[in-house]
């Protein structure tokens, strides 16, 4: 888009997107097929990340819908199998359980890709898309009206839109704006993430060891590389965050039982303090909130962007149903409709499942054990809950008789 911005110039359009990282991103794609004219606005600060996302097919299917897979392919790695280890010493102790993508009849329950290099393709086809309009700095303040949303940016220009998607993250200002408070939780516990190669193929299988201070995750990258999202108490955070390189490999290798063989850390551990954060409505005063603006997860179960790509998918078909206003009543009202049980059953399984490895509390061990039993021994079961982590409702669906599917 050639448009140049000149001082106290009101630029018009259908949606303004505030927030670059990849909810925001992916929002400005998504809609840009649905209205005229959208205008992301956020500096594009995507650093060195060395993080990954594990994103599940529906999330693998709206990038392939943006024509972005074509470029992410060779770097994604599958997730054919999930397998849990209780790596816990108590005296309740699960069996190892294995999901496998064949059993539901899919090649793959998702994919692993590098954060910089979804963040890059993003980046570039949000650059070559002729109806999105990127300014490249920070919304200072908002003005929201009932017929359109005014977002101010710095030097007093303005962004006249019929709807604002805040994607601003989860101190949002444009969420304060719309007078939506939240409820913020924090865990006793931090995750430190690292990518480390092993000398034994994944065979593109995860498996995730659950411990007294939380799950120890191993998600395969491609190669014979992996991505490690370790869950402790901050004393030993720091501890290990201490170690060098030769001593964090072998503790990593020894972790594991060497099921990968001999272990090598890549790059040194990133802490990130683990908490949870829900917003109490998803839209209001043509504000709609997606990402971590609307919700936040601990980094257990490969939520946060898989939920987020719902988001996008629910504004879209809520845009879509009203295309003279994009911010209307009934849009708004019908994105927070689709959104709470969604955001609310997610936040309450990681929740729950965290929490259950933390507890000492015997009933609960026994609880979270035999829910794993039940699931090892029942494929009906099994296949009800793999469905369901991959998108809500598949699994319940596919209990119905065919004609009601
Ligand atoms: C360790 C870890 C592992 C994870 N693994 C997975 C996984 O495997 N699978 C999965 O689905 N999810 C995973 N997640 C979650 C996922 O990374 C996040 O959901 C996602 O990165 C959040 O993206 P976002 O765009 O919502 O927020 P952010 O990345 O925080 O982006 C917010 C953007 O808004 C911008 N901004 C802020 N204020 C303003 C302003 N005033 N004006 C304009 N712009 C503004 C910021 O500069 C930033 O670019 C993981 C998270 C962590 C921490």
């Amino acid at each position: 888009m050639t448009e140049e911005l000149t001082e106290k110039q009101v630029i018009p359009c259908n949606i303004a997107v505030i927030g670059n990282g990849p909810a925001g991103m992916l929002a400005a794609l998504a809609l840009s097929r649905r209205v005229d004219k959208v205008v992301l606005v956020g500096p594009c600060n995507h650093g060195q990340e060395t993080r990954t996302t594990a994103l599940m097919m529906p999330a693998i299917a709206l990038l392939r819908d943006l024509h972005l897979w074509e470029e992410l392919q060779a770097q994604a790695a599958p997730l054919r199998i999930m397998r849990i280890i209780d790596g816990t010493k108590r005296l309740i102790r699960s069996p190892c359980v294995e999901f496998r993508a064949a059993e539901i009849g899919e090649s793959a329950f998702g994919y692993n890709i590098p954060n910089q290099a979804l963040n890059a393709a993003l980046a570039k086809a949000v650059k070559q898309c002729p109806r999105i309009l990127p300014v490249e700095v920070l919304a200072e303040h908002y003005n929201l009206h009932e017929n359109y949303a005014e977002t101010v940016i710095a030097g007093g220009q303005k962004i006249r839109a019929q709807l604002i998607i805040a994607a601003d993250g989860r101190n949002s200002q444009a969420r304060q704006a719309a007078n939506i408070t939240v409820s913020r939780w924090a865990y006793p516990q931090t995750a430190l993430t690292l990518i480390f190669h092993h000398e034994l193929p994944h065979n593109a299988v995860s498996t995730e060891f659950h411990t007294e201070e939380g799950p120890f995750t191993q998600v395969p990258l491609i190669g014979k590389r992996s991505a490690l999202i370790w869950t402790v108490r901050p004393e030993q955070a720091r501890f290990l965050l201490s170690l060098g390189r030769q001593a964090l490999s072998d503790k990593i290798g020894s972790k594991m039982g060497f099921i990968l063989g001999k272990t090598e850390v890549e790059t040194m551990p990133e802490a990130w303090p683990m908490g949870g954060m829900t917003a109490r409505q998803f839209a209001a005063r043509r504000v709609a909130l997606i990402g971590e603006t609307a919700h936040l997860f601990p980094p257990i179960g490969a939520q946060g962007l898989n939920l987020t790509i719902r988001d996008i998918i629910d504004i879209g078909r809520a845009v879509g149903s009203n295309t003279a206003d994009s911010g209307a009543a009934n849009v708004l009202a019908a994105y927070n409709r689709h959104r709470r049980p969604d955001v609310a059953f997610r936040t309450g399984f990681v929740h729950g499942l965290n929490r259950a490895l933390l507890s000492d509390f015997l009933p609960v061990q026994l609880v979270r054990s035999s829910g794993l039993e039940l699931l090892r021994r029942h494929a009906l079961l099994r296949n009800l809950f793999m469905r369901e982590g991959m998108a809500p409702g598949a699994g319940l669906k596919k209990l119905l008789p065919p004609f009601l599917q």
